[in-house]
């Protein structure tokens, strides 16, 4: 049986076939979610995302308080997806595939040959086995601001975003995706505090939510006739919160183990091809969180960085473009924090 019908439990469904899916909901629903996902992520998987398009993204502006610089490649880096739309495809997928979404059923400790918990951030599964996990509060909102529609803008700030950033994901020059993400605190507040502090003009709010993000530790991901994925296993990257692409990655590695009848194989396969890019994500994570952001952007920007990143950047797998920058004596001070 697989727990939870969100976007990781109806893909592992549609790969598998032929799965019990038990949902909480009624139905389903929108999730808070900015929906960028990388092309290369989504070119290695089976996600039926072509009709969820909704803009193409080629960069970045970074900024911190009083520096700011661009990466930008000639070719979509990303895509801002519709996630409804993505997840209605996926659960379609997992229809078609032989399995039945039991809608209004909660998980509360049923037993089964197999219990796969794909039941989100707060899972219950995952609870069951002893496992506590740390969040980042996310708040997002859709509204009018005009904007470069290629570009997603990332703001580090230790005063309005301590431990996470803010950002504006383009759908077009007109609409955007506009988040915060804080460790505690006044999730509404902080971000319209913090919009008015820089000055970025909105108009027509047209949608709010609020949503949860795990911070990825090497937690255990299975026990006896139990596995974990998706936020419920905190497959997430520590640096953006972005979960689907190695969720839905981990999603091939546990098909293959319950074609073998053997879920430790998923665990230890997981994180021998995945473990370290997440423990990279988390290092870098660690690192911004203790260093000044305008120091690290000026040392940054003078020793080149955006360009290495334009050549060497990866949204998912950070350790190649990692080992670039740590080839510059200037940025060695940096080591500590990722080695
Ligand atoms: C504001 C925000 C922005 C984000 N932006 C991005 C992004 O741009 N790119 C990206 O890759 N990721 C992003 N993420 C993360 C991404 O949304 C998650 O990683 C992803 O949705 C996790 O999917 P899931 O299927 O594991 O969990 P969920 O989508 O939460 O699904 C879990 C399902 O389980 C059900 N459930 C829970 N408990 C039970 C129970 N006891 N019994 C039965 N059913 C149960 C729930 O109802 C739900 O349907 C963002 C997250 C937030 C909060």
């Amino acid at each position: 049986m697989i727990v939870g019908a969100g976007i990781v439990g109806t893909y592992l469904g549609a790969i598998t076939g032929d799965m019990k899916i038990w949902e909480s909901k009624r139905k389903l629903e929108e999730k808070a979610c900015s929906g960028l996902l990388s092309v290369t992520g989504l070119k290695q998987l089976k996600l039926p995302y072509k009709e969820a398009i909704v803009n193409e993204v080629k960069g970045a502006e970074i900024y911190s308080e009083n520096y700011s610089f661009t990466v930008k490649k000639r070719s979509t880096q990303a895509f801002v997806l519709d996630r409804y739309i993505l997840q209605k495809q996926t659960l379609q997928m997992a229809e078609d595939n032989g399995c039945r979404i039991l809608w209004n059923k909660k998980w509360d400790g049923e037993d089964d040959t197999y219990i796969i918990g794909a039941d989100g951030a707060l899972s219950k599964v995952a609870e069951s086995m002893g496992i506590k996990r740390r969040y980042i509060f996310a708040y997002q909102i859709k509204a009018e601001y005009k904007t470069d529609s290629e570009l997603v803008k990332i703001f580090l700030s230790k005063r309005y975003a301590p431990g996470f950033f803010a950002w504006i994901i383009p759908e077009d020059e007109k609409t955007s995706r506009i988040g915060i993400g804080v460790k505690e605190g006044n999730l509404r507040n902080a971000l319209f505090e913090f919009l008015s502090y820089k000055g970025i003009k909105i108009k027509h709010i047209k949608k709010e939510e609020a949503g949860l993000i795990p911070i990825y530790e090497d937690k255990k991901m299975v026990n006896d006739n139990k596995a974990l994925i998706g936020d419920a296993a905190v497959q997430v990257k520590a640096t953006t919160g972005g979960g689907i692409i190695f969720a839905c990655k981990a999603a091939h590695i546990l098909k293959d183990a319950i074609n073998r009848n053997d879920l430790k194989y998923y665990e230890t396969e997981f994180k021998s091809k995945y473990g370290r890019d997440l423990e990279m994500h988390l290092k870098i994570r660690k690192m911004l969180n203790r260093v000044d952001y305008d120091a690290l952007l000026k040392k940054l920007i003078k020793n080149n960085v955006p360009e290495i990143i334009e050549k060497y950047g990866d949204m998912d797998h950070p350790r190649k473009l990692v080992k670039q920058i740590l080839m510059k004596p200037a940025l060695w001070p940096l080591i500590r924090y990722v080695i």
